[in-house]
């Protein structure tokens, strides 16, 4: 790290400010709030005032919603030294439906794995809609060139997609603060608001999330929801490419490390040591909310008090529960349902002098929780679903001794890089006991090994190095959008090829079919071509110095029903056949083609192990069609049918695999697209030649041709073409422009 940053100011969309107005008798008040986000933006503001330049003289820039703040508030500017509000204002129906209702009775329970949770209201979504709208405003019109535009979290989902129709250029990264479930959960949205969601996000050049299992299953859900093509983390979307990262939030660690030192905090723990005499300590502490699996940790502390008798009275387990959403009937019964057992589990085991469960509902001063981190010998951390979960690094930074031990779930984003930590399953009662007692006999020096490990990575990769991690990533990918961009085929460009066709004698075009002048549909007789487009070849073509090529992996019939009666060579089943204008149609090669039989066994075999495939049997080749398949599923098949087929024809010398779009054929390789188009320039002396295709086999023909040759690849992926349109229309319009 320590490049640049490349902005001059930093803009930040998220639903909560960093301000909360406080309405006291003199009037509204702001005052700081606290929270992983606003720490982290705070540190990056003070590190912009002592850059050069003008990120110094900017403050951030903080569009969220306003509770408590009226919308007569008129005090002038809404600013303190470090951040300039930009309040958006939602009515309190309106926020009720979106954040009450879509977020948090939608979004919040599917991505946390709850379905049963989940409230499907088409209310909610036009409410979310809405709301995203009205970011949108405040955003735009606070704007300005150069700007990196962040935006946070579920509840605005839909907002990069909004800002990038108004500023197709700005420089947007989104990042998403809980979990991205997988596509079996998010697939139980109605399609319309998957699209949204997805499509909305991918308005953003670059899209982070805590961990890869989140990336992936938005991936995934991309491909599933909105058929773009994804090679690793790149989605190719067709405007640009767009990738999807990994970005595990950090925490102030020193603020934390050094914090259990100050005088403060040594006085709390004294208080608590006090209290304690020589019991052990488990703590725990979380906002109330299902997906923290309050009454499952109850559960794993009443097996651990079974299992381990030994250990009664000389445990005490302090559950902090921090108010959260407790008017609403679901958090209210939960809060009940907790309070009920832990009066039940201490109504079990308690003795006269002794309690199990010391439980507080509240919150805790920052003194408190650092002392109460420092100094307990367990922090249990047995979230059922949490995005990352920072209670567990901060649990780490603070050990100053070293003396605790972490337990932590799965299933939280902070597991995948805290693996020092007794790792659980938290609905695993009897593991969580088993762990419990781990912890409390594991010996100092193992003790000190796992937490100087696990301090060593988050003290690293902090709250302020993942902000620029962030920063980084998202003008490497704008870079690399960059150098794709520059092979655009521009009107410009466009206008300059035109140039030089009409000052051309002889032209020669080869054009592929699918996928270039045709859109791809269920099966390969539907995509047919349209009047508009053979319009614009037939006339291409009526001119005497231009030949034009079809040339394809079709079949011959296939080609003749659609351009028999027009003045082209076809170029049939990847050039087995070639017919010139109005001509009879020739075979390039007669090699014998009895593979086939051996090889439409194992094709039929896959057919049979991957619904949806099917085989489509030419005159040269064998082709097993896979479009029509689960993409992830017909993808471990391709994968082992290449695998087959490459040791089956590992003897035969003049077979070839050829992989084309959703499509694998075999094929003899004594002739491909390349060689035939080259057998075809040769033969006149062409002083203009393009070509335009889509695949792996056009890829063959780009490399071939001379340099001066004009290839043109369809679809934004990487490409030895020199230029790329984003689609089919994008290329029957440039053929347009070549017939006027
Ligand atoms: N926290 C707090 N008040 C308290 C106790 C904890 O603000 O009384 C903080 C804690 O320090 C942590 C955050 O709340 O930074 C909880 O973040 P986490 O990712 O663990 O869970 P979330 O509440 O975001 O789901």
């Amino acid at each position: 790290m320590g490049r640049e940053l490349q902005f001059s100011r930093l803009v930040i969309a998220a639903y909560r400010l960093p301000f909360r107005f406080i309405n006291y008798k003199s009037g509204y008040r702001a005052v700081q709030s606290t929270g992983g986000l606003v720490s982290a933006m705070l540190a990056l503001s003070e590190s912009f005032r002592n850059t050069e330049g003008s990120l110094s003289d900017n403050k951030i820039v903080w569009a969220g919603v306003t509770d408590s703040l009226p919308e007569d508030f008129n005090s002038g500017k809404i600013e303190n030294e470090y951040f300039n509000i930009k309040p958006v204002f939602l009515p309190h129906k309106l926020n009720e439906l979106y954040y009450g209702g879509f977020c948090n009775d939608l979004l919040w329970p599917l991505f946390h794995y709850f379905p049963s949770y989940s409230v499907f209201n088409k209310e909610y979504f036009s409410a979310y809609e809405e709301a995203n709208h009205r970011f949108c405003e405040q955003m735009i019109k606070n704007i300005l060139p150069g700007d990196f535009i962040w935006i946070h979290d579920y509840q605005l989902m839909m907002l990069p997609d909004m800002i990038r129709k108004h500023h197709p250029d700005a420089t947007i990264g989104f990042f998403l603060h809980i979990p991205f479930p997988s596509f079996e959960l998010f697939r139980l949205l109605p399609r319309h608001w998957r699209e949204s969601l997805v499509g909305g996000m991918l308005g953003a050049d670059l899209i982070g999330f805590h961990t890869n299992d989140y990336a992936q299953n938005f991936i995934k859900s991309v491909k599933r929801t909105l058929g773009y093509e994804c090679k690793q983390n790149l989605i190719y979307t067709p405007h640009k490419v767009v990738k999807a990262d990994v970005f595990p939030i950090g925490i102030d660690y020193d603020k934390f490390h050094s914090a259990s030192l100050n005088k403060n905090v040594v006085g709390e723990k004294r208080k608590i040591k006090a209290l304690l005499s020589d019991q052990k300590l488990i703590f725990s502490v979380d906002r109330l909310d299902y997906s923290k699996g309050l009454l499952h940790r109850l559960k794993g502390f009443e097996t651990f008090l079974e299992r381990y008798p030994q250990w009664r009275t000389k445990t005490v387990f302090n559950m902090v529960v921090v108010p959260s959403r407790d008017n609403i009937e679901k958090y209210r019964e939960m809060k009940k349902e907790i309070e009920s057992t832990v009066g039940r589990i201490n109504g079990r085991f308690s003795t006269l002098s002794w309690r199990p469960i010391v439980y507080q509902y509240r919150s805790l001063s920052f003194n408190e929780l650092v002392a109460l981190y420092d100094i307990s010998d367990v922090g249990l951390i047995t979230p059922l679903r949490d995005g990352m979960n920072l209670v567990a690094k901060e649990y780490i930074a603070s050990q100053n001794e070293n003396r605790g031990v972490l337990i932590l779930s799965e299933m939280a984003g902070a597991a995948a890089e805290l693996t020092e930590a007794l790792v659980i399953n938290p609905a695993d009662d009897i593991e969580v006991a088993d762990s419990i007692f781990l912890a409390l006999e594991m010996n100092r020096k193992e003790k000190n090994a796992r937490i100087e490990r696990m301090q060593k990575r988050i003290s690293s990769y902090n709250v302020f190095t993942w902000a620029r991690d962030f920063f980084d990533q998202t003008y490497d990918t704008i870079e690399g959008q960059r150098q794709m961009r520059v092979r655009i085929l521009t009107r410009d460009i466009s206008s300059l090829i035109l140039q030089e066709f009409r000052l051309s004698s002889r032209r020669m075009l080869f054009l592929d079919y699918d996928g270039t002048l045709v859109s791809f549909a269920r099966y390969p007789e539907q995509a047919v071509i349209d009047k508009h487009t053979l319009g614009i070849i037939q006339k291409l073509a009526e001119d005497d110095s231009t030949e034009v090529v079809i040339i394809s992996g079709r079949t011959k019939d296939f080609l003749e029903r659609q351009f028999g009666a027009t003045r082209v060579t076809l170029v049939a089943e990847h050039g087995y056949f070639i017919r010139e204008p109005y001509g009879s149609w020739l075979s390039s090669d007669n090699s014998e083609t009895s593979w086939k039989r051996a090889v439409m066994p194992i094709l039929t075999e896959y057919v049979s192990r991957c619904n949806g495939t099917f085989i489509e049997e030419k005159s040269g080749c064998l082709a097993w069609h896979y479009r029509n398949a689960d993409v992830d599923f017909a993808q471990l098949r391709l994968n082992e049918l290449r695998d087959d087929l490459s040791e089956m024809i590992r003897h035969k010398a003049d077979l070839e695999i050829l992989e084309g779009h959703k499509v694998l054929e075999i094929k003899s390789n004594k002739y491909n697209k390349a060689m035939v188009a080259m057998n075809l320039i040769e033969k006149g002396n062409y002083d203009f030649l393009l070509a335009a295709g889509d695949d792996k086999a056009d890829e063959m023909l780009f490399r071939r041709l001379p340099m001066t040759a004009h290839t043109i690849r369809v679809g934004f992926m990487p490409s030895v073409a020199r230029y790329s349109v984003p689609d089919i229309p994008h290329l029957v319009h440039f053929l347009k422009r070549l017939t006027e």
